[in-house]
């Protein structure tokens, strides 16, 4: 496909995406900045054809929120709830695990699980959940605890992140999702989120984690109070520790779901998962259907024109039969 770029700005920033240069601060600061959004999509689906062809991912897993009772009380949250508000929800051990076996019959391959910064649960719990799930379903991947759950653990047992990081991934915890990043400019988060780690903390966060040979996502929450240059910080800011650690396995926009199919074309190559049971953004009020099926994504992605390719956690593809999955390595 090839397109007339409008917007003169546009040129150069072309120029390197073509021939495979990094851009900089200032380009991203620019292309967000632009409204020529068809010349944005076309060279961002170059890189992403360039890096995966028709490959879109996906990912069958299960989503566990242990506990919605948050001591923290972020603007954009309507998920975490004080302990005393009647509606909040604190999961037994027993609890979680059966919620686990849920859902068993599509084969997961991932339990993806967060929750609130419980005042009362310990360090000494999270490790008996993880402990509990691997011995009940040892072949799922354990993607759990946001960076900001990490350190608050941290900061209610008084040990430190790193101590807290090895003891999850002794105790079973294979890679972190990678949430909470939000905007990591402070005069955004004093605003969204004045109660959580500030993005200094969260990528110091990540990197321990990255040491200890565990993989993380990164999200980056938009469209709210940020601007162009706090997208671009944040997007920098993610690569520059990429750079170091090579520890992200992906990037994740989050207002980016609504508009999955169009995203398809416009750079984006992956779908998350089927997502069985998600409270987070039904809580925030999604009026659609927490749940996608594994034929639905199927669909969806093949509709938009593009190859679905069901992965695990780390991206390796997996096979499947009705009764038994591998993951390929
Ligand atoms: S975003 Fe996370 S830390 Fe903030 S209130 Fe919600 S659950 Fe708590």
């Amino acid at each position: 496909m090839e397109i007339v770029i409008d917007d003169p700005r546009l040129r150069p920033i072309r120029e390197k995406v073509e021939s495979g240069q990094r851009l900089s601060y200032e380009d991203g600061v620019t292309l967000y900045r632009t409204s020529d959004i068809l010349s944005v999509g076309y060279m961002a689906n170059l890189v992403r054809e360039r890096l995966h062809g028709q490959v879109t991912y996906f990912n069958v897993n299960r989503h566990i929120n242990p506990t919605d009772v948050c001591v923290a009380s972020c603007r954009l949250c309507a998920f975490g709830k004080r302990a005393k508000d009647p509606k909040a929800y604190t999961m037994s051990l027993e609890e979680v695990w059966y919620r686990a076996g849920e859902g068993w019959s599509e084969a997961v391959t991932e339990f993806h699980i967060v929750g609130g910064l419980h005042p009362e649960l310990t360090l000494d719990w999270y490790c008996e959940m993880l402990r509990g799930l691997k011995t009940r379903f040892p072949q799922v991947h354990l993607k759990a605890f946001t960076m900001v759950e990490v350190a608050y653990l941290a900061q209610r047992g008084k040990v430190s992140v790193r101590e807290v990081l090895e003891r999850l991934r002794d105790a079973g915890m294979d890679s972190l999702p990678g949430g909470g990043a939000e905007i990591f400019c402070d005069r955004v988060r004093r605003i969204i989120c004045d109660h959580k780690i500030t993005g200094e903390q969260w990528i110091e966060t990540a990197r321990i984690a990255h040491s200890l040979g565990l993989h993380s996502n990164c999200t980056m929450l938009y469209g709210h109070i940020e601007n162009a240059e706090d997208r671009a910080d944040h997007l920098v800011k993610r690569r520059g520790l990429q750079d170091q650690t090579g520890g992200f396995v992906t990037f994740i926009p989050l207002a980016f779901h609504p508009i999955a199919q169009i995203a398809l074309l416009f750079g984006a190559d992956d779908l998350d998962g089927t997502v069985v049971e998600e409270k987070i953004y039904y809580d925030a009020g999604a009026t659609t259907s927490q749940s996608l099926r594994r034929r639905e994504l199927l669909q969806l992605i093949r509709k938009a024109g593009r190859e679905p390719v069901e992965r695990d956690t780390l991206y390796r593809p997996v096979t499947r039969t009705d009764t038994a999955f591998t993951v390929l390595v």
